[in-house]
């Protein structure tokens, strides 16, 4: 499980048991990317059956925020029933037959850009990100990219996040293969979304509209 945003642990469970994940790895500490980790806590602690320590991965500082909303010692089950670990830019780790690879988003607080390779197949996650920090570079030839596109237009409100013309540039310029949007702004149409980023990236575009499925 990649980011716990509101509604994606009731999600999960039309498709999967939470009981059977495998890690859980959180992007960054902003609400919308981690407010389900409390509803993943709460299932784990009173709705499945006991298992092992849920390997759950997040930037610096992360764990002691969200410790910090629960009250949670260093002997509350919120550090049982997860394994938590601070992982850097350039970080890698295997989880099960998926390598993971990490690195630093340009957004104000610690967020992680994350590519998954497996079979020789690979997914960069944007996370949260401005067009700076190592996203380009971790994007390199990428089967999908899972981009952020949160504006539309020229408009470019905030520096820490994207424009889906801005999306369509670096999926161009890393020379993938692939490009799915996602985080775009609730009141935009994400078709328009879709056709600023094909303006200027030939491959396929498409946006990751809920219950997707990608293989990659
Ligand atoms: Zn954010
Ligand atoms: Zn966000």
């Amino acid at each position: 499980m990649v980011d716990a945003g509101p509604g994606t642990v009731a999600a999960l469970q039309e498709v999967a048991s939470a009981g059977d994940l495998h890690a859980l790895v959180v992007s960054h500490v902003h609400p919308d990317h981690c407010s389900d980790v409390y509803a993943l806590f709460n299932l784990m602690r009173f709705g499945l059956e006991p298992r092992s320590a849920l390997t759950a991965l997040a930037p610096e500082g992360a764990v002691e925020r969200l410790a910090a909303f629960l009250g949670a010692g260093a002997d509350h089950d919120f550090h049982r029933l997860f394994a938590w670990r601070a992982v850097r830019a350039g970080d890698r780790t295997v989880i099960g037959e998926i390598e993971l690879k990490f690195g630093a988003a340009d957004h104000p607080v610690p967020t992680l850009v994350t590519r998954f390779t497996a079979s020789g197949r690979s997914l960069v996650y944007s996370a949260d990100s401005g067009p700076g920090g190592d996203l380009s570079a971790m994007a390199s030839g990428a089967d999908v990219l899972l981009c952020e596109a949160t504006f539309q237009g020229d408009s470019d409100p905030w520096p820490y996040h994207l424009s889906a013309h801005r999306a369509g540039e670096l999926a161009r310029e890393a020379g993938v293969g692939r490009l799915v949007l996602t985080h775009v702004a609730p009141i935009l149409d994400p078709a328009r979304s879709v056709a600023e980023a094909q303006e200027v990236f030939s491959g396929p575009v498409e946006w990751a509209a809920p219950g997707m499925e990608v293989v990659v």
